[in-house]
């Protein structure tokens, strides 16, 4: 390896080394247990003709471990210009191996985009906390097969939540209607350095059948509003729903889709569950068409 990737003491030396330290701002928390960098490079079940996504690879210890297998392309995302340049020293001379710089949140989209339709990724992130939920939201408008993460422990409770339970919000319906959710193992503070205040999580999520745009923007505006105000009702918390992309659906039926579902104004939002959410908001695009 190019770097003791264990060892807390030779990455603060080698971080010390180009005169820079670990930054708060950007979530740079590096990944010293091996065992769980082999776990998260095992559950990608990486073969030849994966092209692989590094979101934040840091320094590399990571991208390390993936790089023992033969892959078809290598692509980081990576904000820090001292680790990209780093990054470009220590595995430049793998074939299909690129990194882009900058903001994962601005390059992702225009990434996608400029690639090949046919191209299925397969995505790896010891996310940096604060936008670990808007680099989820990224991977319903991207094609992939499986994604490995490292999250925040209260992240993966509220992805994976159930109806009723008070994890359970609108992030917890969208992504439950956007991919299969699995949970792997609990990682203590202590598997990476510098030492962050709260526990992390190793899950994983694969797509489920793609949700075109305009039904996304469907459900997006009706767990928005359902779940605005948690203690209060549907009737309460949907009084204003039929706007923006549900503007042209008159009441009635409306009215009928939530009937056709079981469902009251009488209940919270916390009381329905994923299924049921899409159902109502594939019969409304449907009624829209
Ligand atoms: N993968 C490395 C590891 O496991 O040791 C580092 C993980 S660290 C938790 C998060 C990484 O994400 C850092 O390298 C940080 O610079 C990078 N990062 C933070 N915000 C970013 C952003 N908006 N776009 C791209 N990379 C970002």
């Amino acid at each position: 390896a190019p770097l003791n990737y264990d060892s807390p003491q030779e990455i603060a030396q080698f971080l010390d080394s180009f005169g820079i330290a670990a930054r708060k701002r950007w979530g740079q928390n590096f990944l010293i247990n091996r065992g769980a960098r082999e776990k998260l490079i095992d559950l990608l079940c990486l073969s030849p003709n994966d092209h692989l996504l590094e979101i934040g690879p840091g320094l590399g210890a990571m991208t390390y471990q993936a790089m023992t297998h033969q892959l078809a392309g290598v692509t980081l995302f990576e904000i820090d210009p001292a680790y990209q340049k780093i990054l470009r020293e220590f595995f430049s001379r793998h074939p299909h191996f690129q990194v882009i710089d900058g903001d994962v949140l601005q390059t992702w989209q225009p990434f996608i985009a400029q690639n090949n339709k046919e191209i299925s990724y397969k995505i790896l992130g010891n996310l940096p906390y604060n936008i670990s939920s808007a680099i989820i939201q990224l991977l319903a408008h991207t094609p992939f097969s499986i994604a490995v993460l490292t999250v925040q422990k209260e992240l993966a409770q509220r992805l994976m939540a159930s109806p009723k339970s008070k994890n359970y919000s609108s992030l917890s319906v969208w992504s439950q209607c956007n991919f299969s959710i699995q949970h792997h193992v609990n990682l203590k503070a202590g598997s990476f350095y510098p030492q962050p205040n709260v526990d992390s999580a190793i899950i994983s999520l694969t797509p489920r059948q793609p949700l075109q745009p305009q039904l996304l923007a469907i459900l997006d505006h009706l767990l928005k509003s359902a779940f605005a105000h948690r203690r209060k009702i549907l009737r309460h918390n949907w009084q204003n729903l039929l706007q923006g992309v549900m503007l042209a659906l008159p009441q009635e039926e409306f009215d009928a889709i939530l009937r056709d579902q079981n469902i009251s104004y009488h209940m919270r939002a916390e009381e329905i569950d994923s299924e049921t959410y899409l159902s109502i908001a594939k019969a409304i695009a449907i009624s829209l068409e």
